[in-house]
């Protein structure tokens, strides 16, 4: 039996970032629809022709998308909630971006230029995608919702490839995993129950699709590898039983991936579909177990190439496990492991980086390559492809060995971490007690979390840098001006800590990657973050080290300008983890170590320069969670112990500052309490300071800043406002343990709305001391 390859989903935002030019164009009024929608089609076009001509058998459709598939999914069965001003019918343009954005009436100054709304909406929530850093929009589905065929995106995409000549396998999320991700705003309402009303959109998208020519379409059930309960599996089986029914003519590709089916399997084995998906790079284990258990005639789709990461696959290794599947009579899809959405386009573009750490990478159309040449050695025999085979083989014993990736250096001080390192020398209230004459602050003491806007104009001072217009000395001299005027604003208006602002960085991960080590920096590597914003994550790919010392020259700079107390800025090394491609020849564990030990040797530096406050930033702590529950443990365990030992090495008398995003702490809050960080500041605005229901159960130890306005929004909170948030923080904290403090950095704010927000703050704060 043949075994064929398949895609299931590539980037959409274009080899040069073309589908956000345009969207950014559309969104700003200076194009028309017709405009988008064309460089859409032309990106479609030769995104299928591309596939086409790597040799991909089964190409996927309606793995594009203007903004997001889930949004897609939503408008497909018309989860267009109220406030949109829907009525029914095809969902337009405008409705469409107005869910993933937003929409203001012309009258209150939208962002969205000329194209006129009636209607004046937020835009839906936003959350990551399983655990990757891909965000969807949250479906939302009312108690007396309707569903209906509301966008025949996925028909018309198939019948366009279908015009350009190429037979596509369409794409379609899942109707469980629709619906369970799903939230209402109706107390108390599951959207899990509406399961038998969407079905038969799933259906007549399903016949429409046949009737169109399809054979198979791939189902994304990626909730198979999450826990499940009773309801889940309930659904499951009647979702596919009611599609095997009701729709007969098409074959389902049931597609999981970002991990192994577990204790789902035999829900899984039991669903009456052609074929199964399963990732093999996360959960290699599970192949035997579902060899062994699938039905014979179930087509099984192997997810052996990495779909979530940079890496180029050793094929001689994959080529071992795959050559005895070919003794069975099973028919068998060589796959990435999930959608090539999370992996930039092409490796062909960058021509900067170390030619040695390019042998070693895969990018999309990489990973294409590969699997077409591994389903050629199963086809014909390696013979047939040994060149390929063997430059793989080489690239793979080049990397293994070489010493742009072991540091023996490192090794040996990784060998000597011990426990103690990862200790604070005293307990907290020892710490603070020589902490609090040092810094002498008021009660409720106010700061902020370390970025001041980033301007357009310190964001065209970079790129002059970068490209040679402006020299080191002239952007030298234009950071520090920034730098004093942030920090004579500070003392201005009253803040008690302060912070430099941050001018100098492009990014909270960047700045600290291109300053270590092991880490290697793209050109054109964007990968979708949501709708048209991209990131270019660091590449992680050797042992890290600090050659030097980052962040205190512009420090003892900013300290130098005030008498009060200077925060020290770091990125910890969780979230400089979690926000990179990271090495797949160590585990996560131990990269995080490494990257503890160079943040560590910044810590005592700025020590040593005089720093008394140090913050060290873990941004990213909570969305590295693990998908399953039984993983937590172990992931929180390392990721704890990797922030300990980068603050560890500070004395009793520094104090030691961490700060979160993202409200929903409380499941994690005794891990969080176990950082023994001095002080953590923590959003908590947008969700009116939930947080605390925390602290009904658990006695947080240490300070903490609650954070008391949302930098999300330009909106601007009053004074009272912020002062009920400090005094409902107060009902369940002592006094001594409250900070004042935003939610997050400023630096995506500007300023007229960030001064009014932080003079009101620091009223705010004075207000609640006056009472005290
Ligand atoms: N110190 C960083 C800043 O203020 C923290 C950003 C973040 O938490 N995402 O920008
Ligand atoms: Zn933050």
């Amino acid at each position: 039996m043949t075994i064929t390859v398949a895609t299931l989903g590539f980037p959409r935002i274009g080899p040069r970032r073309e589908l956000k030019t345009a969207l950014e164009r559309y969104w700003s009024g200076k194009s028309d629809p017709a405009a988008l929608l064309a460089v859409a089609a032309d990106l479609r076009a030769r995104t299928w022709a591309r596939q086409r001509d790597l040799g991909v058998d089964h190409i996927p459709s309606n793995d594009f998308s203007l903004y997001d598939h889930v949004l897609d999914t939503s408008a497909m069965v018309g989860a267009v909630p109220v406030t949109y001003g829907w009525t029914g019918g095809p969902v337009a343009l405008d409705t469409y971006f107005a869910m993933a954005r937003g929409a203001q009436s012309e009258a209150d100054g939208a962002d969205c230029g000329h194209h006129h709304h009636a209607i004046d909406a937020p835009a839906a929530e936003m959350t990551k995608w399983f655990d990757t850093n891909y965000h969807y929009l949250v479906p939302e589905v009312s108690a007396d919702q309707d569903f209906e065929l509301a966008s025949t995106k996925a028909l018309d995409e198939f019948a366009e490839a279908k015009a350009q000549g190429i037979h596509t396998r369409p794409v379609l999320l899942g109707p469980v995993t629709f619906l369970k991700l799903a939230k209402s705003k109706d107390e108390g309402f599951d959207p899990r129950s509406k399961l038998d009303a969407l079905l038969p959109v799933y259906a007549k998208v399903l016949n429409r699709l046949e009737q169109l020519g399809a054979d198979w379409v791939q189902i994304d059930e990626p909730c198979l590898v999450l826990d499940l309960d009773g309801v889940d599996r309930a659904a499951l089986h009647t979702a596919y039983r009611v599609l095997a029914r009701t729709a007969p003519g098409v074959k389902l590709m049931l597609t999981t991936y970002f991990g192994g089916l577990e204790d789902n399997l035999e829900t899984a084995l039991a669903l009456p579909v052609a074929g199964l998906h399963i990732d093999l790079v996360r959960a290699p284990d599970q192949l035997d177990r579902v060899l062994a258990n699938a039905p014979t005639g179930l087509v099984l789709s192997l997810g052996v190439v990495d779909g979530r990461n940079v890496w180029r696959a050793d094929m001689e290794k994959l080529l071992t496990r795959l050559e005895p599947l070919l003794a069975t009579d099973r028919q068998i899809v060589l796959a990435p492991s999930c959608s090539l959405l999370h992996t930039p386009i092409d490796l062909a573009q960058e021509k900067a980086i170390d030619p040695d750490v390019v042998s070693w990478l895969a990018f999309a159309v990489q990973k294409i390559e590969e699997l077409v040449i591994l389903a050629g050695a199963l086809n014909q025999g390696r013979a047939a492809v040994a060149g390929a085979v063997a430059a793989s083989t080489a690239a793979a014993t080049a990397r293994r060995t070489s010493p742009k990736i072991h540091d023996l250096a490192v090794a040996s001080r990784m060998a000597a971490v011990t426990p103690e390192m990862a200790r604070r020398a005293s307990t907290f209230g020892r710490r603070r007690a020589v902490q609090i004459p040092r810094l002498n602050l008021p009660a409720f003491p106010t700061t902020t979390i370390g970025s001041f806007p980033q301007t357009e104009y310190v964001r065209k001072a970079r790129a002059a840098h970068d490209k040679g217009d402006l020299t080191d000395a002239a952007y030298e001299a234009f950071l520090r001006a920034q730098t004093a005027r942030a920090v004579a604003w500070q003392e201005e208006i009253g803040l008690d800590v302060l912070v430099h602002g941050e001018f100098e960085r492009n990014d909270m991960v960047q700045y600290f990657g291109e300053q270590l080590s092991g880490f290697a920096f793209t050109k054109y590597a964007w990968v979708q973050s949501y709708g048209s914003r991209c990131v270019r994550p660091p590449i992680l790919y050797g042992d890290v080290w600090r050659p030097r010392p980052m962040t205190v020259a512009w420090w003892r700079y900013a300290q130098g300008l005030t008498s009060r107390p200077m925060k020290g800025m770091l990125t910890g090394p969780v979230t400089i983890l979690n926000w990179s491609f990271v090495r797949d020849d160590v585990s996560r564990e131990l990269a995080c170590r490494q990257i503890a030990l160079a943040i560590r040797d910044e810590v005592t530096d700025l020590e040593a320069a005089g720093a008394a406050v140090i913050q060290i930033d873990e941004a990213a702590l909570r969305e590295g969670l693990p998908l399953r529950r039984a993983d937590w443990d172990n992931y929180l365990r390392w990721a704890v112990e990797g922030f300990r030992l980068t603050a560890s090495g500070a004395a009793d008398h520094t104090q030691i500052h961490t700060h979160m995003c993202y409200s929903e702490f409380n499941d994690i809050i005794a891990a969080i309490g176990a950082m023994d960080a001095d002080v953590i500041s923590i959003e908590t605005a947008r969700s009116k300071m939930e947080l605390l229901d925390a602290f009904a159960s658990y006695a947080y130890p240490a300070e903490i800043g609650p954070g008391v306005y949302d930098i999300h929004s330009p909106r601007v909170p009053s004074v009272a406002e912020m002062a009920d948030l400090l005094r409902a923080a107060q009902s369940r904290l002592s006094i001594g343990q409250l900070w004042v403090n935003p939610d997050c950095g400023l630096k995506t704010r500007k300023w007229p709305e960030t001064r009014a927000a932080l003079v009101n703050m620091v009223q705010a704060a004075r207000q609640v001391r006056g009472g005290v």
